[in-house]
């Protein structure tokens, strides 16, 4: 497994308080990190002392498996704090300078930039009218100037409504599956970040609690499938029997299925092809943030 960024015991002190304590990070390429904690646990300052915004009070930093760190940082994009625009300008002008700045000598890159983040490169309105939501987009494109391998978007949803908040899911997922770059997100909405993290780091009082993989995230959520069905001894055995399925249970009017590779989709289809029809099919147990407050212990 390529790894694009391993960290060994980071810490950081501000006075007196350790808001990052030996943290011990592990992304590998191509994933969507999904890091998490509660206000003031220290999301920011990890993800700052990554881009090289903020110094580590010890600890190492390992980009893309290579001890040079300078190196490894120039293939890294950022969207952390407020992203500064000329509001006097436009979105394509303001691209122009940061080309200029990161010394890209050909502009050609913009007018798919803008694109890419779903904006439209001959808008003549200036940055400063731009919501909320085209000021977040256009820090994404900032941020892909010099194609970065490795994104790091601090709160990119915060603030966004509906329709904002997806449009970003979006731009985000295109980033991972058509220019497989890797993705490490922070967020408070736990529920929009399960729709996207392929992996999690949940960070409590600067520390790092639990780092899994999103496919792990159903055992831990002990999540498993609940189906109602007349017959459900039958349906219990055919879903066993066709779909290789272990540890079905039938209880009273119910089928528990644990929930693994099994769609519920694929679960119905199953049942429907030997005339069987499920009243429901639901997915039971925690979800992310449910997870979330309660190895945290308490409320986010
Ligand atoms: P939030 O989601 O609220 O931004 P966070 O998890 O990103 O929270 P950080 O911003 O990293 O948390 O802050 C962690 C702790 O470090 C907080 O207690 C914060 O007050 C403190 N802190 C952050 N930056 C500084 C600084 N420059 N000087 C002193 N303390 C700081």
């Amino acid at each position: 497994m390529e790894m694009v960024l391993e960290t060994k015991s980071l810490n950081k002190v501000y006075g007196r308080k350790k808001v990052v304590d030996d943290v011990n990070l592990n992304i590998e390429k191509g994933s969507i990190y999904g890091l998490i904690g509660k206000n003031g646990a220290g999301k920011t300052t990890i993800m700052r002392m990554i881009a090289g915004l903020a110094f580590p009070t010890g600890g190492d930093i390992r980009l893309f498996e290579n001890d040079n760190i300078n190196s490894g940082r120039k293939k890294i994009g950022c969207v952390i704090e407020n992203p500064a625009f000329y509001g006097n300008m436009t979105g394509y002008q303001n691209l122009l300078y940061y080309n200029k700045m990161m010394g890209v000598k050909d502009n050609s890159n913009i007018e798919e930039l803008i694109r890419l983040v779903g904006l439209d490169p001959y808008d003549k309105k200036k940055t400063k009218h731009y919501s909320l939501g085209m000021k977040q987009r256009l820090a994404i494109a900032v941020s892909l100037v010099g194609n970065p391998e490795f994104l790091i978007l601090d709160e990119p949803i915060n603030g966004l409504d509906p329709t904002g908040i997806k449009e970003i899911r979006d731009i985000i997922l295109k980033l991972k599956n058509e220019k497989n770059i890797t993705i490490l997100i922070s967020s408070h909405i736990l529920g929009e970040l399960e729709k996207i993290a392929t992996h999690y780091g949940m960070i409590n009082n600067g520390k790092l609690i639990q780092e899994f993989s999103a496919d792990k995230l159903d055992t831990l959520c002990r999540r498993y499938v609940e189906i109602k069905v007349d017959n459900t001894q039958e349906a219990a055995n055919i879903l066993a029997s066709e779909l290789n399925i272990e540890g079905i249970e039938v209880i009273d009017n119910e089928i528990i299925v644990p929930q693994g590779v099994y769609e519920e989709s694929l679960l119905n289809k199953t049942l429907a092809l030997k005339n069987i029809y499920a009243s429901t099919i639901t997915i039971k147990g925690q979800d992310l943030e449910d997870y979330f407050v309660e190895i945290s212990g308490g409320v986010k």
